[in-house]
């Protein structure tokens, strides 16, 4: 199949943005060109961009000249605006009929409080759209060189937060379950609490050899990594930069033959470490 060359604006037919509309949408975790192509457009043409901490610098530098900026972000238990303050400047910018862009780190529907400012839309009769953005549990695994889902093992990955309301490890979870039907857990907001997060896993049955790794300030020039298991997780999150998203399962060994970003930072890949020691191999 040959297809002819569009251009840009014709090719993806990216909505106007409208004067009095709100859009809530995801940044990604850091890199700007893993922003979507509507969050793109979305930042050359707001009149007004609330954004969060995580919202990367690079990101916010592609704003149009003239825009403003309105920080609202918490972070780390820091204070700042409350959530309710944040959808009532929403609403208060939108009836001032500006192009609001509401900017949220990685993905606005994931771990990130979207719905609670959209339903606050909603009840106040302001249109919005929301785009979605790149979450951190996906984009930090892909920098890393670790795979959400293989197929060799598994199929299913579980993502949740290690850090309920009220700064409690979350109570909602049956770590049982969890333990037993989830072979691949990503944590979002996990690192305080990874050492509690171990031991119910452990008591549930998981090995204390199983692989960790322990990724900060993924796509961004700062990204770390740190690989562990589950028996040492707990001890070596108190050394972890954040923010950091943890994954635990048998995944994280095939870092080892595809950590691409270290790849290019000088790091040979060895092709006998492709599948890592645990990936059982198969053909096809
Ligand atoms: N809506 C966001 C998540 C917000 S919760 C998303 O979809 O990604 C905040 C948590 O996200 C942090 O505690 C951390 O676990 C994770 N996170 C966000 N950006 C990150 C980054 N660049 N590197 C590692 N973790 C990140």
């Amino acid at each position: 199949m040959t297809v002819e060359r569009a251009d840009f604006d014709m090719a993806i037919e990216l909505p106007a943005f409208e004067p009095g509309w709100v859009w809530l949408a995801g940044a990604g975790p850091g890199d700007p060109g893993l922003l979507t192509l509507a969050a793109y457009s979305a930042l050359q043409t707001a009149d007004v961009i609330v954004h969060d901490a995580l919202v990367d610098e690079r990101v916010l530098r592609l704003a149009r000249p003239g825009a403003r900026l309105v920080h609202a972000g918490k972070r780390g238990g820091k204070p700042g605006p409350k959530q309710i303050e944040i959808s009532q400047r929403l609403v208060e910018f939108a009836r001032q009929d500006k192009r609001v862009l509401r900017l949220k780190g990685g993905d606005p529907l994931t771990f990130g409080r979207g719905s609670e400012e959209a339903e606050y839309l909603v009840r106040a009769g302001i249109p919005f759209r929301i785009i979605p953005g790149i979450t951190a549990g996906l984009g930090a695994l892909a920098y890393a060189g670790i795979p959400a889902t293989d197929r060799r093992l598994n199929q299913v990955v579980t993502f949740l937060t290690g850090h309920a309301s009220g700064d409690a490890v979350p109570d909602a979870i049956d770590w049982q379950a969890l333990a037993k039907s989830s072979p691949v857990i990503v944590i979002y907001m996990g690192t305080k609490h990874l050492p509690r997060i171990a031991e119910l896993l452990l008591a549930a049955g998981r090995n204390a050899q199983e692989p960790v790794a322990i990724i900060s300030k993924a796509t961004t020039a700062e990204q770390s990594v740190i690989e562990t298991v589950l028996g040492a997780a707990g001890k070596a999150a108190a050394h972890a930069p954040t923010p950091a998203i943890i994954v635990i399962g048998e995944v994280v060994r095939l870092r080892a033959g595809l950590d691409w970003l270290g790849a290019i930072g000088g790091r040979i890949l060895a092709p006998d470490q492709l599948g890592g020691s645990g990936a059982n191999r198969e053909a096809g």
